[in-house]
């Protein structure tokens, strides 16, 4: 049997899935096929951060999973002996991170396995096809697309699908990129861990709250430990280190595993229950190319990072966002095939950077035995982490701009490159943020009345979508400042709300043309 589709996406975890949401609010269906029954069963990566949830916005979603969210009464994330002290360092205390000055965005805190839930249901809602337990065997690509061979794992039954692109959502081992002979870079293996989730009544040691514990004792196996959060405010996922070289899972018996639940916990005589045991492992690796021809990496498959600062998972999910926009775009024939070599120019090194701090902060929180005495410290900064990342590929980049990576979102320049800043906005519908206008097409933002005719001129001549929106009259906000331009000039959007040019004054549709040009490959 043989079949057809616009994007094949393999893995349907928070990448793949979030890559077929966005490519459904773009107009362009999917399938992503998953080797397993159904999406994750363990709660694993938890947490939405601030620019996730811009995302999430824009796709419809942050009502469910605010929904989502356990209902308790703050966050705590320390350093610690164990989880009932003593306590080394407290980096949240009864805290749940705002940045109100720089998104209208909240954030949530979610498990993976029902994030995936959520976008399941929304990607199909939104025009993608889900084929859960079939598996991705083998592909090639051609000039024209990629031929995909799958299989039915309950019943070994093969299809061959016929796809424009494949998207490599397949994890941290991912095949596909192994096909390709992309090789990986980056700090390698830092540690293993065994790990269970466990049923445990935790009232007296972490309140109404969500967890997140990070454990420095050298009566814990390895020496290190970590506490966290679910959903469910009895089960909790407890870890802790081990060398694979002298033991393994079944050395953790019963017994041991208690002792050294109990451990983490600081409760001795604590009554627990364990659902799940299992070995992880924590690296940080990035792939060499995050591109190759038709495929693009997203997620693990391109960078995994060790789990200490929670970027893991929304890094996957945004890989989805950023991705999604460039493949409608050339799919729809309004962008030139070279759109996509952005994909790698722009995420391997936010990829980079941000596994390196998390490895920066596994040194500091629970890794200590890997500090080097020229360590530098980790960003803790969440805005600058978050929304301070400069994107270099699809851009118009201006005269004397170096092409840094990192800008302090609190102080916008509104370069080329940097993500639109948020700005208030009065309307007669009432208050918005400018993040709300950005998301499904180029806009063009202006106080001008000449730019905006010239917006829509362009729009007819490249027959893209591209509208103008008009910050003067009936809508109010002083949005020049943060954009780096006068009344009278002009900034181009992209759909992931990251600045494609700017003209500071008056200009003609002509730039504008030109500008669009050069981001689209056209
Ligand atoms: C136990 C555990 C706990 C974790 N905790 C945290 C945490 O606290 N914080 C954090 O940031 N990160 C954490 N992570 C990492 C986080 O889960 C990942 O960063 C995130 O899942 C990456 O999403 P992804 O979609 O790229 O990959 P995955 O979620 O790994 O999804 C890849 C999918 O591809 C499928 N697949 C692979 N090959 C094929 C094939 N040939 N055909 C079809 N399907 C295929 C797999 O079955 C899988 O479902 C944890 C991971 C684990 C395992």
């Amino acid at each position: 049997m043989s079949e057809q589709t616009r994007v094949l996406i393999v893995g349907a975890g928070l990448s793949g899935l979030s890559t077929a949401v966005f490519l459904g609010l773009h107009g362009t269906p999917s399938l992503v096929v998953e080797r397993h029954e159904s999406t994750s069963t363990h709660p694993k990566a938890r947490g939405q951060q601030q620019h996730t949830m811009e995302a999430l916005r824009l796709a419809g979603l942050e009502a469910a999973f605010t929904a989502a969210s356990p209902k308790s009464q703050g966050f705590l994330l320390r350093i610690a002996e164990s989880a009932s002290g003593p306590v080394y360092r407290e980096i949240l205390h009864d805290t749940f991170l705002r940045l109100d000055h720089l998104t209208p965005a909240g954030s949530a805190d979610v498990s993976q396995a029902n994030a995936e839930r959520i976008l399941v249901d929304q990607a199909r809602e939104l025009g993608a096809e889900i084929r859960f337990a079939t598996k991705l065997e083998s592909f090639e690509q051609d000039e024209s697309g990629v031929r995909a061979l799958l299989s039915d794992v309950a019943t070994g039954e093969q299809t061959t699908v016929r796809a424009q692109y494949l998207v490599a959502a397949d994890g941290h081992r991912s095949p596909i990129r192994d096909q390709l002979e992309i090789g990986t870079h980056g700090r390698g293996t830092l540690g293993h861990g065994i790990q269970w989730l466990v049923r445990a009544d935790l009232s007296s040691v972490v309140g109404d709250r969500q967890v997140m514990y990070y454990l420095q004792n050298p009566l814990l196996s390895g020496g290190t430990g970590v506490l966290a959060s679910t959903d469910d405010p009895d089960r909790f996922v407890v870890g802790v280190g081990y060398d694979p070289q002298r033991e393994g899972l079944a050395d953790f018996t019963e017994q041991r595993s208690l002792e050294q639940i109990r451990l983490v916990t600081g409760v001795p005589e604590l009554a627990v229950e364990i659902l799940l045991a299992d070995t992880t492992v924590s690296s940080m690796r990035i792939a060499d190319r995050f591109s190759s021809g038709r495929v693009h990496l997203v997620g693990d498959a391109a960078h995994t990072m060790p789990p200490q600062g929670g970027m893991g998972g929304n890094t996957a999910l945004m890989d989805g966002f950023y991705l999604a926009w460039k493949l409608a775009a050339v799919i729809r024939g309004e962008a030139g095939p070279g759109l996509l070599d952005s994909h790698d120019v722009e995420r391997r090194p936010v990829a980079e950077l941000i596994a390196e701090n998390q490895y920066k902060n596994a040194i500091v929180r629970n890794m200590p035995h890997l500090a080097k005495p020229d360590d530098t410290p980790p960003i803790e900064d969440p805005g600058l982490l978050f929304f301070g990342y400069r994107h270099g590929g699809a851009i118009v980049r201006e005269a004397g701009d170096d092409g840094e990576l990192l800008e302090d979102p609190a102080q916008p320049t509104g370069r080329p490159g940097s993500r639109a800043p948020h700005v208030p906005l009065s309307t007669p519908d009432g208050e918005l943020s400018t993040i709300d206008i950005f998301g499904r097409g180029f806009v063009l933002l202006t106080g001008s009345e000449a730019w905006a005719k010239n917006a829509e001129d362009v729009a007819d001549n490249l027959r893209i979508r591209l509208r103008p929106y008009l910050i003067g009259g009936a809508v109010t906000g002083d949005w020049t400042g943060p954009y780096g331009v006068s009344a009278d000039g002009a900034v181009l959007v992209r759909p992931d709300r990251f600045i494609a040019w700017r003209s500071k004054g008056a200009g003609t549709a002509v730039e504008l043309e030109k500008a669009l040009r050069t981001v689209l490959d056209r």
